[in-house]
């Protein structure tokens, strides 16, 4: 509590040497306040003298008394001289302000007569000092220079040379006001060296006034002058450094300010930019975000795209599959009747007039003879065998370009596109040999078939006429039944139709023997290997 105390005092000091009056009173009143409530009478004392003082400083010389009354009550306790003698001087210090020299005066004297008691030595040549000028403010000068030299002592004793110089002022007031004019200079000059020296200019402002006026009474107008010259020059002095401490200090505030408008212009510029790079930095992650979304898009469409592809590219090879499959007899892989009849149609017919009449189409269908006897023998797996031995035989019979078609069960039909028509027999007779002649093994029996085969060119007759393919199939299948009818192992071909047109082609086809004896017709007769010539066992 007591440094909180001597802390806050000293607080309130310090504002009242920079001349702050306010914020120095209310410091010195927490002090106070802080003092009574720690109830301790020391305390109390020392911050009520210092509020004391600050009012005498303020001019509020009522409150200063009043206060210094607490003081006093609070000291009474204490048995403290050195306290007391506090107080005495600042009721001096109070008393002379007010105009009240005598109380002053009495002040000072028990202040001295305290001090000596302690043998406080600054204090009493403070005191001293002090006395003196009330003495001289009374015009009391033998006093005056008696406590001005015992003051002189005092200090120079504990070398203390500000008191040293303010007595020697004092001894020069004195010897001037009795007219002791070089020994006054003498002093008073004396003491001023010390303020000169010290730098301490307002106290020798002060000083030089009071010589200036000592000189004047005393009559030493030139001196009088002097001395007023050298305040003056010190007061511009003093004045023109307040004045640019003032300016300075404005310059500063003014500084201050504009450097707090400037850090808040900043501040709020910083703030606009912040928000802007956060504006910026939502942006940017929009954008990312848009990116992101979009390349995840395009992965996606193009793997979608790439899988629809594939797929398609599957559904084409599978369709093509289809097609070959739907196309194909699985039994033999020869076209099957009704992709025949597919490619028919596109054809148009057969038998489209032939630029060169030695060249002609040709169909030629053939029946396995006896085909039921093979499967009743040997069993459907046997016939099954046969027929694809045949499909065999009949591609390596016929041409590439010529269309095998499995026909039936166990026929078989041939369209070439283009033969001379001096081979036409030649190719019956192939057929004919060729099959028989590939034979295979079936659990021990050598197995091998014979065919009949029903033939026809297209045109049927020079300068030929379309004919539809049904039609042209229709009458191939008259010449293989005749040759059925024939023994089998044979072939039929109408060769051409003769110039006697006494049958409609409707009725030859309807019975092409009757057509042929009546000559309107013109067949040819190829035979098979003869038994012996076969090689079946
Ligand atoms: P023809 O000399 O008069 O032609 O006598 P064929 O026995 O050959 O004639 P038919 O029409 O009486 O008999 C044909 C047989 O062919 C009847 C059928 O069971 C058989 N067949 C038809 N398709 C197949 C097949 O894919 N596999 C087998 N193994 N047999 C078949
Ligand atoms: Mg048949
Ligand atoms: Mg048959």
């Amino acid at each position: 509590m007591a440094l909180r105390v001597r802390v806050t005092i000293s607080s309130g000091q310090s504002y009242a040497e920079e001349g702050n009056f306010p914020m120095a009173l209310s410091k010195l009143q927490a002090a106070a306040t802080l003092a009574r409530q720690s109830d301790h009478p020391k305390l109390i004392a020392i911050a009520l003298n210092a509020l004391a003082y600050l009012y005498n400083q303020m001019r509020e010389h009522d409150k200063g008394f009043d206060t210094l009354e607490e003081a006093y009550r609070a000291a009474k306790s204490l048995d403290s001289p050195g306290r007391m003698a506090m107080l005495k001087n600042t009721e001096y210090a109070l008393a002379i302000d007010s105009g009240q020299v005598q109380r002053g005066l009495k002040a000072l004297q028990a202040a001295v007569e305290l001090e000596r008691k302690i043998d406080a030595g600054p204090m009493i040549a403070i005191s001293l000092v002090n006395l003196s000028d009330c003495y001289l403010k009374l015009k009391d000068y033998r006093n005056a220079l008696a406590t001005a030299q015992q003051a002189l002592e005092q200090a120079q004793v504990i070398n203390d040379e500000s008191s040293i110089a303010t007595a020697r002022v004092n001894i020069g007031q004195v010897y001037l006001a009795m007219g002791r004019m070089a020994d006054g200079k003498k002093s008073f000059e004396e003491g001023m060296a010390w303020y000169e020296k010290s730098g301490n200019k307002p106290d020798l402002q002060a000083v030089l006034a009071e010589y200036g006026e000592a000189l004047e009474h005393a009559g030493d107008l030139t001196g009088a002058l002097q001395a007023y010259h050298r305040e003056r020059t010190l007061s511009n002095e003093l004045f023109e450094t307040r004045r640019q401490k003032a300016v300075m200090e404005l310059q500063e505030k003014y500084e201050a300010d504009k450097r707090q408008r400037q850090i808040a212009l900043l501040r709020q510029e910083n703030q606009v930019k912040s928000t802007e790079l956060d504006n910026r930095r939502l942006q940017q992650r929009i954008w990312w975000l848009l990116a992101l979304v979009f390349a995840l898009s395009a992965v996606i469409v193009s793997f979608l795209y790439r899988k629809v592809r594939q797929t398609n590219a599957q559904l084409e090879e599978k369709n093509l599959e289809l097609k070959q499959q739907s196309a194909r007899d699985p039994l033999t892989a020869l076209y099957n009747r009704r992709h025949f009849q597919e490619f028919m149609r596109g054809q148009e017919g057969i038998a489209q007039a032939a630029a060169n009449e030695e060249t002609v189409s040709a169909l030629y269908l053939m029946d396995v003879d006896h085909f039921k006897h093979i499967n009743d023998t040997y069993g459907h797996g046997a016939g099954d065998a046969v027929l694809r031995e045949i499909s065999d035989a009949l591609r390596e019979i016929l041409r590439e370009t010529d269309m095998i078609v499995r026909w039936g069960g166990e026929e078989f039909l041939a369209f070439l596109p283009a033969v001379p028509r001096s081979s036409l027999d030649d190719v019956a007779r192939r057929l004919l040999n060729g099959i028989p002649a590939r034979t295979i093994e079936y659990q021990g029996t050598t197995l091998s078939v014979n065919v009949s085969i029903g033939f026809a060119p297209f045109p049927l007759a020079p300068g030929g006429k379309t004919m539809s393919w049904e039609r042209a199939v229709n009458l191939v299948d008259m010449a293989l039944y005749l040759a059925k009818g024939h023994g089998r192992n044979r072939a039929y071909g109408v060769q051409r139709l003769t110039g006697n047109h006494s049958m409609s082609m409707e009725q030859i086809e309807q019975d092409i023997e009757a057509a042929w004896r009546a000559g309107n017709v013109e067949l040819s007769v190829v035979q098979g290997p003869w038994p012996e010539l076969r090689a079946v066992s």
